[in-house]
């Protein structure tokens, strides 16, 4: 009988197995993860911290998911090597053998080190369920954070830290919130948001050290020699893929898992998907290396899941697209967002404006739109996403599409949608929709009840 494993209950990874359920009813599938819960939402770890949602809301499977499509599911198990020659994956506690193996293994939060960091392990970052919870229970005993770091998974913690009542002060390390894919116009936005809702940014700021009291933190030394006392410490540097048990694998690496466009990597029966992956076609030069990427794990574990069933199927997306809600506001950047050479145009219409927090741009390399952010109001993102795939020319644009996203006095709206608030797919809302209908996002299956909000 086929047997196949996977590693990895996340997006990627659970998304590979159903695809193979569906197109095999009688091959063996193994999923095992280190975590120990089935599948879960992973956006929506910053609401569990606040206590906005409570741990029902949060899975995506239930167990009974895994006994229906009879998947044997292996949680609390980690993988720490893999035999390519001998088909094997190597376990804490043994092997297992696979006939395919798809490598779903996301990435971790890698914290930088600062003095004092050695001394203890209290500082969090948020990635897993179990961090939530840390977080949650620290929460009870604190009145102020501080948080460092720049890109989004930062952001999502200090919202979840500031949602849940306890003052936060972010450290910023250089003058511009996510520099990956916001200009400095976009920042502000986002910056200003904060603001408002009370979180205090000290800019060009970094840690010189972190004061520990009682093996607990007391606080940090801030670059600029000042003492800021806190009780929490969110360290967050840019995800970084889980390859370190590969090294003696075979399998190719580069910052991820090398693939090709079926999710391929370089050993014929074995597959990767999701963050732990690197595109072999990703244009190098200067797509950002953007780890918010919920869509991309769910559409490549599709991918890999039906290429392990020998269908032949490719992931043609565009490399980097990223959407998510900062603070209530939507966002989402498409390929080059945020080109820091020369050689690009920026389209931005209107914008910015100084009474509005929406934003948007596109960013035209020898007159082809190759990158676009939308900030605040991400109404035309579907349409421009398939401009940049098909590498359309500016000047073959539709008029009416360009004019109701840089005209701001344009009434024409033919373009609709917002963002699944679970995965942050963007929705298109049809003309005829009423408030009242219920739509289901075919990306997480949550299904959503139009609100006013949601037509506008
Ligand atoms: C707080 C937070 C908020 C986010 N918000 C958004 C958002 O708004 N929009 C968006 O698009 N994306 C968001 N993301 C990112 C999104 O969650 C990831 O892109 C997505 O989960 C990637 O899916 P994956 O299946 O590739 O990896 P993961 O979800 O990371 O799953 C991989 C699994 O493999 C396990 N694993 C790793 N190594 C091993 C091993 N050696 N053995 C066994 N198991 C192993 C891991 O523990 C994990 O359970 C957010 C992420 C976080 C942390």
């Amino acid at each position: 009988m086929t047997n196949h494993v996977i590693i990895g209950n996340g997006v990627a990874g659970i998304k590979a197995a159903e695809t193979i359920r569906r197109n095999d009813s009688n091959c063996k599938i193994t999923v095992i993860g280190d975590e120990t819960y089935p599948f879960y939402y992973r956006p929506q770890l910053p609401k569990l911290v606040s206590g906005k949602i409570d741990e029902e809301k949060l899975w995506g499977k239930k167990s009974e998911f895994y006994e229906k499509n009879n998947i044997i599911l292996q949680l609390g198990k980690k993988v720490t090597g893999i035999i390519p020659d001998k088909n094997e994956i190597v376990l804490t506690d043994g092997v297992v053998r696979y006939s395919s193996l798809l490598i779903a293994t996301g990435g971790s939060i890698k914290s930088r080190k600062y003095p004092g960091s050695e001394l203890n392990g209290e500082v969090v970052a948020l990635k897993t369920i179990d961090d939530a919870k840390n977080i949650k229970e620290k929460v009870k005993h604190a009145k102020r954070a501080v948080v460092i770091g720049e890109d989004f998974l930062t952001l999502a913690l200090i919202e979840a830290l500031q949602n849940s009542g306890i003052e936060v002060i972010y450290l910023l390390p250089g003058d511009c919130l996510w520099p990956e894919i916001l200009d400095k116009d976009a920042s502000y936005i986002l910056e200003l948001k904060l603001k408002q809702k009370g979180i205090k940014i000290l800019h060009n700021t970094d840690i010189k050290e972190i004061v520990i009291k009682n093996r607990t933190v007391h606080g940090v030394i801030s670059t600029g020699e000042t003492f800021i006392e806190c009780q929490i410490l969110g360290v967050v540097d840019k995800l970084q893929p889980n390859i370190d048990f590969l090294s003696e694998s075979g399998i190719k690496t580069d910052t991820g898992i090398l693939v090709n466009n079926k999710m391929l990597t370089n050993i014929d029966n074995i597959y990767a998907a999701g963050d732990v992956t690197q595109l072999l076609t990703d244009p190098s030069e200067e797509s950002p290396k953007i780890n918010v990427r919920w869509l991309k794990a769910w559409r490549q574990g599709q991918i890999a899941g039906a290429n392990m069933t020998g269908k032949q199927t490719e992931y043609d997306d565009i490399a980097c697209i990223s959407s998510t809600q900062i603070c209530g506001i939507d966002l989402i950047s498409i390929g080059t967002s945020n080109p820091l050479n020369n050689g690009y145009k920026i389209i931005r219409g209107d914008y910015p404006h100084p009474e509005i927090d929406v934003y948007k741009k596109l960013v035209l390399k020898n007159d082809k739109v190759v990158g676009a952010l939308l900030v605040g109001n991400v109404l035309e993102a579907g349409e421009i996403t398939k401009v940049i795939k098909n590498r359309t020319n500016y000047s073959e644009i539709d008029e009416t599409l360009l004019k109701q996203m840089f005209d701001l006095n344009s009434r024409i709206s033919p373009f609709h949608g917002f963002l699944c608030p679970v995965c942050k797919l963007s929705l298109p809302i049809s003309q005829d929709t009423k408030v009242g209908d219920k739509i289901t996002c075919p990306a997480c299956g949550i299904e959503l009840t139009v609100t006013e909000r949601m037509l506008r």
